[in-house]
């Protein structure tokens, strides 16, 4: 039977997995949503699928449902030789992918406090993971991990000394998994070996986030402490004036609704009172509809400023990446975002850009542009099953399964 690596990504009311067989091939992919809900649905290969996901039994029972209807569908044709799960915050404790065992799991539940949505229902996966694949290697890469070579010049928050010190106050960063990939990636197509490459990747989903990375190595990067910080993004304002905070309270709004706001009302939707989804956007601002075009041009901005910020931490740069969603498939916000940023060498060649604008990826500038920018499709699954194996094979694993 040929080994697979199963991936992992438990949401609070998603559930995502993959399936890779040793040659990265996917084999299978399976996503719940709605999860914890009596209306559950479930997408195998893509296709709406009739699986009965329990509202109760939470994760465990919902996995174990999921692994059988691929089991039955002929998808899944033996147990996983190892399982690799998506954590979103390592803190300062995980540089790197981890083997789970007991001491791990306390040290991920540690960092909870930090991203309280999303480290307990990691957690969840991978105990209930353990449960149903006792003897399988389970491995944790954190979104975090990449960026734990940021430079304290760039993690830490002009704020008392003691905010760092004893409540970890400090940028973390996030969307490691994906910028990890973009330098592997963009280190192949420009025939360099990750360690020499340095690049600016921006990662533009509905989520956004821009890093700079020299030599391989993660060195500065638009999230902060939380993933509210840097971009704008689908419903997330991004970076604020601080003194926001005392301003709005003085007109009734409290750090919960305030934090509310910040996180889900705000960013392309609150801008345009319409959407987050850029696609949708764009076709709203080609019809006149004035707020769509101030979110398009506020992103389009804010990002083009963040890019001639990340030029500060690099002394070469071989390329500036663009990868999620909308760098994928937006030639047209490529094109606006470049347009500020003539000045720094970002010269795009417009065939090229409309020719890469679907899902085909590639070199996008003009020969002459001083930098190169190239489309990316991000691969952040790949990455964890690429891990997951990595460390199932490792000594400490192989001792442990025996
Ligand atoms: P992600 O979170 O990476 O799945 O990205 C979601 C975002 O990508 C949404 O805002 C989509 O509207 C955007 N997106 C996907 N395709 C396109 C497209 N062809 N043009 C503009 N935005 C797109």
């Amino acid at each position: 039977m040929e080994p697979t690596t199963l991936v992992v990504n438990c949401g609070s009311s998603s559930l995502k997995l993959a399936l890779f067989d040793r040659k990265d091939q996917k084999l299978a992919t399976v996503l719940v949503e709605r999860l914890n809900t009596p209306h559950a649905v479930a997408r195998i290969q893509g296709l709406e699928t009739q699986i009965t996901i329990p509202a109760e039994g939470g994760y465990e029972a919902a996995l174990q449902a999921v692994l059988a209807a691929l089991k039955e569908e002929g998808l899944m044709t033996s147990d996983p030789t190892a399982v690799g799960h998506r954590v979103v915050h390592g803190g300062e404790t995980f540089r790197e992918a981890v083997l789970v065992d007991d001491d791990v799991l306390e040290s991920i539940q540690a960092c909870s406090g930090l991203a309280p949505l999303h480290n307990p229902v990691n957690l969840a996966g991978i105990e209930a993971m353990r449960k149903l694949y006792p003897t399988v290697p389970q491995i944790a890469v954190f979104d975090t991990a990449f960026h734990q070579t940021l430079p304290p010049r760039a993690y830490r928050y002009a704020l008392p000394d003691h905010y760092y010190r004893q409540w970890a106050v400090r940028r973390y960063g996030f969307h490691g998994t994906s910028h990890y990939y973009m330098t592997r990636e963009a280190a192949r197509r420009l025939d360099r070996t990750p360690a020499t490459t340095s690049l600016i990747s921006a990662h533009l989903g509905n989520g956004c986030s821009i890093t700079a990375i020299r030599d391989g190595n993660s060195v500065d990067t638009s999230m902060g402490l939380t993933p509210l910080e840097g971009l704008v993004m689908g419903t997330r304002s991004g970076d604020v004036d601080p003194g926001l905070f005392d301003y709005l309270s003085t007109k009734g709004i409290t750090a919960n609704q305030l934090s509310k706001v910040l996180n889900q009302e705000s960013g392309l939707l609150g801008l345009s009172g319409q959407t987050n989804d850029m696609r949708t956007l764009c076709d709203l601002a080609d019809h006149g509809h004035e707020p769509s075009r101030l979110a398009v041009d506020v992103f389009c901005f804010r990002l083009a400023k963040y890019i001639g910020a990340m030029m500060a931490s690099l002394s070469q740069l071989d390329a500036l990446v663009f990868t999620g969603g909308i760098g994928e498939n937006s030639s047209r916000i490529r094109q606006q975002t470049c347009s500020h940023l003539g000045l720094l060498g970002f010269d795009l060649d417009a065939e090229l850009n409309h020719a890469h604008g679907g899902f085909s990826d590639g070199i996008i500038s003009n020969p002459d542009s001083r930098f190169p920018v190239i489309v990316i499709p991000t691969n952040e699954e790949l990455v964890i099953a690429n891990e997951a194996t990595r460390l199932a094979g490792s000594p400490m694993a192989r001792d442990g399964a025996q």
